[in-house]
């Protein structure tokens, strides 16, 4: 319980510091995102632990305090926040939510864009602006009037002469804010973090002048003067006065379509002149809108749906040491399960020791995940004020956590490094990567059946695959006789791979695909492989320093010595050919692969194109010669389409293959 206590006090305090920076000083140190996260967390021990929650938390408040230099405006209907959704699983218990309180299985929902700007609430009189002013703290915002008479889009007098209230969104372009910040890093002053910072750091000046100067813009989303008007009627109305509505809204008949309208928008963003950070999605109906009214902080007939970011916050629970096959011992951090961009991450990659010592990360703490595309999630950061007193210093051991053995720390170097060839781990690391797909693409023998092999000692070794018997291993991983003959065959086929593969998946340090390629052109064989030496490599194009030396110290192993001459006399000896090289109509043409394709993976495509000395890239311009297509190919099968690129589907494509062979 008083570790409880800590945690939320540290929460309410962090959140508090942050708040303040972003409403108050418009300079946040931290994204939403990872606000976001901590909020939730915050709200999570909040919904345990009722009796502990801090009357100063922000979960029981909107906004911040406001301005004291600027003419406090009393709102006459409270300015409101949006409760958030972060997962199509939130959605759908949005969506049961207003059902269960409708009595009703047809919600039309309205979804709007969310724009990632600044909230105003705007008064016409006799319809002339009147009166403006920020959100502040829901109650009480600041008279912002004269700057808002600034925005072109905003009518200083509506088509309409009525007394209305409007809501909306006052927003900064994103060209507007690169110069912006262009011109004040010319001037040596501080840059605004995001185009939300910026306009309200430009709608909150006190002189209007300086707003005049940074093209501002904004759009109207509600009244908040009473009336009986449908989400969509309110939209049309504050058209009518001749208010700015933002033209991308479209009313849904069911959660599954504003899912599709959220997917949409996820993708096409970055298309638009502006930041939003979500949408927006609210019940259209007016009497089911009144029906289930507002909690204390906002509306519970609307929602917002926020974009996955790629960094987020989560607590560190673990860290685990992973050997890898060239005995590198990597800390790898164990987390508290965390959705990033649509997929759960729940480890990450600490690197090496010292940076788990640069960035002073305990077991314990909450940390900052990034991930970036295809590369596995990493720990960025360590958010040091959610630090509590329970966390643990990790110290790195001194011996293997798989053989014992002692462990080699060097001076200058990070990497920790298992020097004994005999380490179980680094073994079967050896030979996950010598059946990987693009080594020696043994089918049907993944992790697990290679970890049971060895927990079984049925191998201890590459070598020792071409032995297994099939009576050894029915029953292992549940394999019945089928994928048992099935595995062996695919075993005996790999006999045949090619030279670079065989060189690729030995599993040199430094010795990739492209490097194992330049290989088996300039040696032939594998016996002129593991003769080579140091000037021969260090001349070869493409080969350099690095990889040239760890070429010659992987073969001084005798083992590894050992290995090749054993793969040699089981017939594992191909010979360099490079006649398959001839020209088909792919010959010298840059190639575009997109969508999802069934028959063939991706790597078998690129490398049947790279046969013919087809560039494969991963983008359409001008340049593209050819788009291969697949299932739900997206983007780049439309750019194709406007750019007159030939286009040709997976069948088409395999037609080719099969007609040339
Ligand atoms: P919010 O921004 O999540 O949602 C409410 C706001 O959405 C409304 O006030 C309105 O201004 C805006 N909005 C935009 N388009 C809209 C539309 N079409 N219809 C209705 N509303 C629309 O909530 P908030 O209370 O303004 O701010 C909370 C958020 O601010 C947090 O979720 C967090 O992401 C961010 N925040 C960040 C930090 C930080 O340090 N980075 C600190 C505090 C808050």
């Amino acid at each position: 319980m008083l570790k409880m206590k800590e945690e939320m006090y540290n929460l309410v305090e962090l959140l508090n510091k942050y708040s303040y920076q972003y409403y108050v000083e418009d300079n946040p140190e931290i994204n939403d995102t990872q606000y976001d996260l901590l909020y939730k967390s915050l709200e999570k021990l909040e919904k345990e632990y009722p009796e502990l929650i801090l009357k100063n938390s922000p979960t029981q408040r909107v906004g911040d305090k406001v301005l004291k230099e600027f003419d406090k405006v009393i709102h006459t209907q409270s300015m409101l926040s949006l409760s958030n959704t972060f997962s199509i699983e939130e959605l759908y218990d949005f969506d049961n939510r207003i059902k269960k309180a409708i009595s009703s299985e047809n919600i039309e929902y309205v979804c709007e864009l969310k724009i990632d700007g600044l909230a105003v609430s705007i008064k016409y009189e006799n319809g002339i602006l009147a009166q403006a002013a920020t959100r502040g703290d829901g109650e009480v915002g600041e008279d912002i009037t004269e700057n808002i008479k600034t925005i072109y889009s905003i009518p200083k007098e509506l088509n309409i002469k009525d007394n209305i209230e409007v809501r909306g969104e006052v927003y900064m372009p994103r060209k507007s804010f690169e110069l912006l910040n262009k011109s004040r890093e010319e001037q040596g002053m501080t840059l605004f973090a995001n185009p939300r910072n910026a306009a309200a750091g430009s709608i909150r000046q006190l002189d209007s002048k300086i707003t005049a100067e940074r093209k501002l813009f904004a759009f109207i989303y509600s009244f908040a003067s009473e009336n009986n008007f449908s989400q969509l009627e309110s939209l049309n109305n504050i058209q009518k006065y001749g208010l700015p509505v933002n033209n991308n809204f479209k009313s849904c008949k069911n959660i599954e379509e504003v899912i599709e309208y959220i997917n949409y928008w996820d993708k096409n963003k970055n298309n638009l002149s502006y930041d939003i950070d979500g949408i927006v999605i609210k019940v259209n109906n007016k009497d089911y809108q009144k029906t289930l009214g507002f909690t204390q902080k906002s509306p519970r007939w609307a929602t917002s749906f926020k974009f996955p970011e790629e960094e987020l916050a989560t607590k560190l629970l673990d860290i685990e040491l992973s050997i890898g096959r060239t005995g590198i011992i990597t800390p790898v951090a164990i987390l508290e399960p965390i959705n990033i961009s649509g997929s759960t991450v729940s480890k990450a990659s600490l690197h090496n020791k010292d940076i788990i010592s640069n960035l002073d990360v305990r077991i314990g703490d909450t940390v900052v995940v990034k991930k970036a595309g295809e590369i596995i999630p990493k720990v960025v950061k360590v958010i040091k004020e959610l630090r509590t007193s329970d966390s643990k210093v990790f110290e790195f051991p001194t011996n293997c956590p798989s053989c014992n053995s002692k462990l080699v720390y060097e001076e200058n170097n990070p990497f920790v490094k298992c020097l004994n060839s005999m380490c179980i781990e680094q073994n079967i690391k050896k030979v996950i990567h010598f059946a990987s797909r693009d080594a020696m693409n043994i089918d049907g023998l993944g992790d697990k059946i290679i970890y049971s092999l060895f927990e079984n000692n049925i191998i201890n070794n590459i070598i020792d695959l071409y032995s297994i018997n099939k009576e050894d291993i029915i029953g292992i991983e549940r394999m019945g006789e089928k994928s048992v003959s099935n595995l062996l065959d695919s075993i005996e086929k790999s006999k045949n791979s090619t030279l670079d593969k065989v060189i690729y998946s030995l599993g040199i340090l430094n010795v990739g695909k492209k490097a194992a390629k330049i290989l088996a052109e300039n040696y032939n064989n594998l016996h002129n492989f593991i003769n080579a030496d140091y000037e021969e490599l260090i001349n070869l194009s493409d080969i350099g320093d690095i990889t040239a030396r760890s070429i010659i110290e992987f073969f001084e192993i005798d083992n590894n010595k050992v290995l090749v001459e054993n793969l040699i006399s089981i017939g594992i000896n191909p010979v360099y050919s490079n006649i398959i090289k001839k020209d088909n109509i792919f010959s010298n043409k840059i190639v575009v692969l997109t969508g999802k394709l069934e028959k063939l993976t991706r790597n078998e495509a690129k490398e049947y194109l790279e046969k013919y000395n087809a560039k494969v890239t991963g983008s359409v311009s001008s340049k593209t010669d050819f788009l291969i297509f697949g299932e739900k190919a997206g983007s780049k099968l439309e750019k194709a389409q406007s750019l007159g690129i030939k286009m040709l589907s997976e069948e088409e494509f395999i037609k080719i293959i099969e007609e040339e062979n």
